[in-house]
């Protein structure tokens, strides 16, 4: 989601007047997008704009921002820490990103804008127009911010509460890219399988996530759509049928489970049992034979007992995850996990991440393995920085295939026959265009 924020702070800029520039040196606004849900990435940001500082007492026209969760996280706190800041602005104000900078050229001075300073989503936005498209898969928010409260997230607190986005609005930024060449769309948000759940009602048993889905779908030139991150508890019935109902959504899914334990579960204050969890992974793997399904999970939760870590290890024996985000606990100041005693030393969570990370090793291959020898459609990416003469890809089931093929081929979704499989990636030759 950063990274799209990023973009779209490049087309609210662009359509207010100021101009990218291709170095740092060349710039006279330097604006960090922040990251803070690990307490590292705000204090590398904090160095970085430190060090950046220094140019505002040589340069008398130089800017310096921040946006992103960092922003909301520290608020005015942030001009404390760096005094030749001129602007804070959180996830949910960036749109305002234009006026901010036209108030600073008027004379104002550390302006700062929380979430809720301005309407984050408005239904007559076309900023998206100015999007510089550089792939031809492209993320676009549909939500943003979070009405849960999982006890180790800082997220709600730095996102905010959930806002989503008008369906029209979404509608109009698809077929612009469409338009432009895009051929997937990935719709973006904290929990976008919730998206609109408190707004739009349901029709005909659907949620409004999966009308947003069928809509989508509606439209000519499209190819593929995914979607991430959503929340298992948003997997309904409706939402496993789209996947046999709309052939343009892809068969993989990111399930982010983050334990196998009920009992950790409910400590992380996530709403789903790991039965739940798993009757829904065996109903969209019944949907779908082949679905490839990746997933998030904790080791080391405060107060994670040898026989919690060992229900996680039997789930992910049992579901055969093509690929897994492992990670071990850190305490984030500023969320409720961080206060609970039975903190778990770090040598063990280290030994429980590695235990996992050789099971995955196992699992990817064999989930590998199902695609050798077989054609699968690639959506054609980009050339490896490696050898231009190699392009990669990824399969509906979001399978990187490497293969050798002209350059001609990037944007396009060619046919790939598979020859040889590793844990992360496929490789192949080109069948036919
Ligand atoms: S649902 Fe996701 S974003 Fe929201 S609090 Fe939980 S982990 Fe954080």
């Amino acid at each position: 989601m950063n990274g799209h924020d990023s973009e779209l702070m490049e087309s609210v800029l662009i359509s207010s007047g100021f101009q990218r520039v291709d170095s740092e040196a060349a710039a006279n606004i330097v604006i960090l997008n922040t990251c803070s849900v690990r307490e590292q990435a705000e204090h590398k940001a904090i160095g970085r704009l430190q060090q950046l500082a220094r140019r505002k007492a040589l340069e008398k026209n130089f800017y310096l921002g921040v946006s992103g969760c960092m922003a909301q996280n520290l608020g005015l706190e942030l001009f404390r820490r760096v005094p030749a800041l001129d602007f804070a602005i959180a996830p949910g104000s960036i749109y305002a990103i234009g006026e901010v900078l036209k108030r600073l050229e008027h004379g104002e001075k550390q302006i700062f804008l929380a979430n809720g300073d301005i309407e984050t989503f408005a239904e007559d936005d076309t900023n998206f127009c100015r999007r510089k498209i550089t792939r031809v898969s492209a993320f676009v928010t549909i939500a943003n911010g979070c009405n849960m409260n999982c006890a180790y997230c800082i997220v709600p607190k730095t996102r905010g509460r959930e806002t989503c986005r008008p369906i029209n609005n979404i509608m109009h930024e698809v077929q612009f890219l469409v338009a432009n060449g895009v051929k997937e769309i990935i719709l973006g948000g904290q929990i976008v399988n919730f998206y609109g759940i408190r707004k739009i009602p349901f029709e005909n048993g659907k949620s409004p996530f999966v009308q947003l889905l069928e809509k989508i779908h509606t439209i000519d030139g499209l190819e593929r759509i995914r979607f991430l991150s959503p929340h298992p508890s948003g997997f309904r019935d409706d939402l496993i049928r789209s996947y046999s109902d709309l052939p343009k959504l892809c068969p993989h899914v990111h399930f982010p489970i983050q334990s196998g334990s009920d009992r950790i579960l409910r400590a992380m204050r996530r709403s789903y049992t790991r039965r739940m969890a798993l009757e829904i992974l065996g109903n969209l793997r019944r949907s779908i034979p082949a679905m490839a399904i990746s997933t998030d999970l904790i080791v080391g939760f405060p107060g994670e007992m040898e026989e919690d870590f060992h229900q996680t290890e039997q789930l992910f024996n049992e579901i055969d995850f093509d690929m897994a985000f492992i990670f071990k606990y850190s305490p984030r100041a500023g969320t409720s996990a961080a206060a609970m005693g039975n903190q778990i030393p770090k040598i063990i969570s280290e030994e429980r991440n590695q235990i996992l990370l050789k099971r995955l090793a196992v699992t990817s291959l064999r989930r590998n393995q199902l695609f050798l020898n077989s054609h699968q459609s690639v959506l054609v990416e980009a050339s490896s920085a490696k050898d231009p003469r190699i392009l990669w890809g990824y399969t509906p089931h979001h399978k990187k295939v490497f293969f050798p093929a002209p350059e001609k081929m990037i944007g396009k979704i060619v046919d790939v026959k598979i020859t040889r499989i590793t844990t992360c990636a496929l490789t192949g030759t080109l069948a036919s265009e």
